[in-house]
């Protein structure tokens, strides 16, 4: 019987994979038969031995998304490194934490530039490079409770999140009869760098805690079984969904 979930052969491109949700990803896709392109700022190394010791190619491209600079390179570098790319995760995202009152200019634009901003570009390249090709691919934005709830003091990041969930929507309509699935993820709350000043805040901590139905925290590799599926043949029909992994927390 033929796995619908296998990724042999496929070459997936992961951004911000070095740590946190990005690794967790990158190491589950490389489990279940991908080569890995890392696309990150920082060393790759310990992403890199985990993708090796499942077995998978691996390749990092050096590049700081806070721009659209460097997406030729990393394009060009990833299709050197596969010969084509047959999926990509834009997990790549950073949050500024302050209240909307005094909330700056530049919290604003460094959120969007990454999280919205190069996504679309870097998504729209390797598009064309998919379309090209004639043979499609798979797209997985990272998305976040904040693409169906407002939060507080992040408002750059919740705009950032709910951009990004209408942009899988309209990327799904545009590409899906060009043999590309555009879908997201939206993971709950889960324990990596992003969440370390919520955590740390004992109160903000329990009340979150006190609301996921599973009762506890997210841990990264709570996410490679959805991007396996999102990534491979199972999801062929699936197209625009942004699919919450999240301990039950929108169920609530
Ligand atoms: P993290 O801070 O550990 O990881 C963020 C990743 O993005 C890192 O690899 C970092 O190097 C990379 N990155 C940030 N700015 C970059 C830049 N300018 N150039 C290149 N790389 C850059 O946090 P995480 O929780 O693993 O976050 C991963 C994604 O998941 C983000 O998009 C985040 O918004 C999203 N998310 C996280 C949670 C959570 O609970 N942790 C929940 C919902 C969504």
């Amino acid at each position: 019987m033929t796995n619908a979930f296998d990724l042999a052969g496929k070459t997936a491109v992961v951004t911000g994979a070095n740590t946190g949700l990005g690794q967790a990803i990158a190491v589950a896709l490389a489990q279940a038969g991908s080569a890995i392109v890392a696309v990150g700022r920082s060393g790759m190394d310990e992403t890199e031995r985990l993708c090796r010791d499942a077995g998978a190619r691996f390749h990092s491209v050096k590049a700081d998304l806070s721009s659209l600079e460097p997406i030729e390179q990393i394009v060009a570098e990833s299709v050197a490194a596969g010969e084509r790319i047959d999926i990509l995760v834009n997990n790549a995202g950073i949050i500024r934490r302050a209240d909307a009152i005094s909330f700056t200019e530049k919290d604003w634009d460094d959120v969007m530039n990454v999280n919205l901003k190069t996504t679309f570009f870097l998504t729209q390249a390797i598009a064309r490079r998919m379309i090209e090709d004639g043979r499609g691919g798979k797209i997985i934005n990272i998305a976040s409770l904040l693409s169906f709830q407002g939060g507080i003091r992040i408002p750059s990041y919740t705009a950032s999140k709910s951009g990004l969930a209408g942009l899988t929507r309209l990327l799904a309509c545009e590409w899906a009869a060009k043999g590309i699935n555009v879908n997201a993820i939206a993971p709950g709350y889960f324990v990596t760098n992003n969440t370390e000043a919520l955590r740390d805040d004992q109160k903000r901590s329990s009340e979150i805690l006190a609301r996921i139905p599973v009762g506890r925290w997210g841990n990264p590799a709570d996410l490679g079984g959805a991007a396996v599926f999102l990534a491979s043949s199972a999801s062929d029909y699936v197209h625009g969904v942004v699919l919450p992994v999240d301990g039950g927390w929108l169920a609530r």
